[in-house]
This record gives structure tokens, sequence and C-alpha cells, in this order.
């Protein structure tokens, strides 16, 4: 903890003085123009991959990347996606999975999660996805097509979400899948028409 206090010490005589003019602007402004949808996971931090400053990315972290469908209830997620679109009017949707990620890895490979299971009741959003999985997906390469196979649901899911719905038929919103492998900074997108991937480029 004294490391954390000490970084907001160092943010604050460091970071902070270089941006003074934009953070009085977002003292009153909030207009980021994309939903990044991530991973808990701490190794993926949507600001720094996308090298955005505060005020660009609204964010939603999950467990597995992952989106329920739009239901009955008070629910966290759908606020978060709704306010985006909505009030927001955000341009862009990404749902980021990535490589190496616990929740993929334990849906792949059948974990025991009886000690977790907060966790267990949570990843049964992603049971679509890994129904889809065959016998000839093995070891790393099961994991990683879960992993994309689960973009590719999560991003299913954002449309039964009545904002997005909305704004994906008037033409205001783009989606977009995106896997983040952590030990080669790379990104690759998933085209969900196509089944194609490739490789991230500006
Ligand atoms: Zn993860």
């Amino acid at each position: 903890m004294q490391e954390i206090a000490a970084g907001f010490e160092r943010f604050r005589r460091e970071a902070f003085p270089p941006r003074a003019e934009l953070f009085q602007r977002l003292a009153t402004t909030h207009t980021p123009n994309a939903l990044f949808i991530g991973c808990s996971d701490a190794r993926v931090v949507p600001e720094l991959i996308t090298q955005r400053e505060p005020g660009e990315l609204f964010v939603i972290r999950t467990a597995g990347n992952l989106v329920p469908p739009y239901g009955q209830g008070a629910d966290g997620i759908a606020a978060s996606i709704e306010y985006a679109v909505n009030a927001l009017g955000v341009a862009d949707i990404i749902v980021c999975g990535h490589s190496e990620c616990g929740a993929m890895t334990a849906l792949a490979s059948g974990t025991d999660m009886s000690q977790l299971p907060a966790t267990a009741d949570w990843l049964r959003h992603a049971d679509a996805s890994r129904a889809l999985l065959t016998p000839s997906h093995q070891g790393d390469e099961r994991i990683a097509t879960l992993i994309r196979f689960n973009v590719a649901a999560q991003l299913t899911n954002l449309r039964t979400h009545p904002s997005v719905a909305r704004a994906l038929a008037r033409d205001e919103v783009s989606l977009h899948g995106w896997v983040y492998d952590i030990g080669s900074g790379r990104i690759e997108t998933l085209d969900t028409a196509t089944g194609r991937t490739a490789e991230l480029s500006a």
C-alpha cells in the first residue's frame, strides 16, 4: 500500500503539472469517444496499450471481459454500457480479450472452481463460447481459441443491449473485437462476419 501512496505522490509531483490544463478541462467535461471493455487482469491496461490520456476511454473491466446479455434487474455493466452509448455517445466499442486469461484458461481446462463459487457462477456467461470448442482444440490452442470465441460472443451479447442495438441501427456506433497478447504487445483484431483475424495497425 505504501508503494501505491508513493505513486500518488509522484503523480501529483510529476504527472499532474504537465497535464494541469487537461485536468482543468476534464473537471467540467466528459467526452470519451470509445467504450473499452476489457478483463480485470492487472496486466491489461487499456489506457497504456492504446496510449490514451484521461478522458478519452470509458472503461468497463470484468473477469474474462464478459458482457452479460441485457436482462432484468439492476446491473452495473448494463448501466455503464447504456450511459456510454446514450449519454456520452461513444462512436466505438471495443471488447478486448487477452492471452493467458485466467478465466478462459480455467474454462478451457475444466479447472475445479469449487472454492470460487462466485467466479464459477460469473463464468457461466462464457458457456456459449465454451460450447463451440471441439476435441480438436487441444492445449494452448484450446485456450487461444476460447479467448477468440469469447470476444466474439461478448460482441453478440452487446447487441442485446437496447442502447447498442439502436445506435448500431442508426450507424452511430461500431463494434470491435480484439485480443491483446501480453508477451509480444501485439493486438489481433477479429472480423466476426468472416471469422478472420488480422494484426491491428493504424
Ligand atoms: Zn483475463
